[in-house]
């Protein structure tokens, strides 16, 4: 079902001695937020320590990416199934960092949920524009074709079972947050064309958005009615930033 979730999104940054006090300033700061759920998603090699420093607390983990194949010959991949071994709840899949520098495709997005999905993990599914397909009136056009490549890969059931997260690749990074109304405008549109495959699902479908949140312009995005959340990055990586943007969940 449909919940609040604040998920940060380290990226490649952090280090054992960093991590160790980015967590012990969270973990305290979050622990009374009943009413939103909390995750990080981290670099593989941190996957132990995260482990370590959050089972038993309110606080999830979870990874940036897995392989779409279960195991086997592909030198530098990990499997979702290995994440799973982690205790990890979340994996963030199609990321448009890993659309762009990595060539990911719509379908290799899809078969990535697939994986995900078998290995009792929820993805966290990205979506989103360029500023160029934004200017050219495509955003819509866009969004839909990505969600549509996972929901043919998982189906209507297997969505459920997703968080979809909206990033306009314009917003990520570049301090540029989309205004909560323009973000408001693509998840309504997002949960009208799940909703054309399985009212239920879309209802019942956490999405978040994220772009460039920072404490003082999450409450008005996570105010906006189809808006559940956010995937949070440079803001994660700052204590007082990340515990602003739960509070405003
Ligand atoms: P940002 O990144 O918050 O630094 O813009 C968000 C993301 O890429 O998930």
């Amino acid at each position: 079902m449909r919940y609040k979730l604040v998920a940060g999104n380290w990226k490649m940054h952090g280090s054992l001695a960093e991590n160790q006090a980015l967590l012990e300033a969270i973990v305290p700061a979050t622990r009374d937020l009943a009413r939103v759920d909390v995750a990080v998603c981290v670099p593989f090699p941190y996957l132990q320590q995260v482990r370590d420093l959050l089972a038993g607390t309110h606080v999830m983990w979870g990874a940036q990416d897995a392989s779409r194949h279960a195991k086997g010959a592909f030198t530098g991949e990990v499997s979702a199934d290995m994440i799973a071994e982690f205790g990890a709840r979340y994996v963030i899949v199609g990321h448009s960092e890993r659309r762009t520098y990595h060539q990911e495709s719509d379908a290799l997005v899809g078969a990535k949920c697939q994986a995900v999905l078998g290995a009792g993990l929820t993805p966290i599914v990205c979506v989103g524009e360029t500023l160029e397909e934004r200017e050219r009136g495509a955003t819509e056009e866009v969004v839909a074709r990505q969600l549509e490549a996972v929901v043919d890969a998982v189906g209507a059931a297997g969505l459920s079972r997703c968080v979809l997260a909206y990033e306009p690749v314009w917003a990520i990074g570049t301090g540029k947050t989309a205004a909560p109304e323009q973000a408001q405008e693509v998840h309504a549109f997002l949960r009208r064309r799940v909703a054309e495959r399985d009212s239920a699902v879309a209802e019942g479908l956490t999405i978040l958005y994220g772009g460039s949140v920072k404490g003082a312009s999450a409450r008005a995005l996570f105010s906006m009615p189809d808006i559940d959340g956010g995937l949070i990055g440079g803001a994660s990586l700052v204590s007082e930033e990340f515990v602003a943007i739960c509070k405003a969940a």
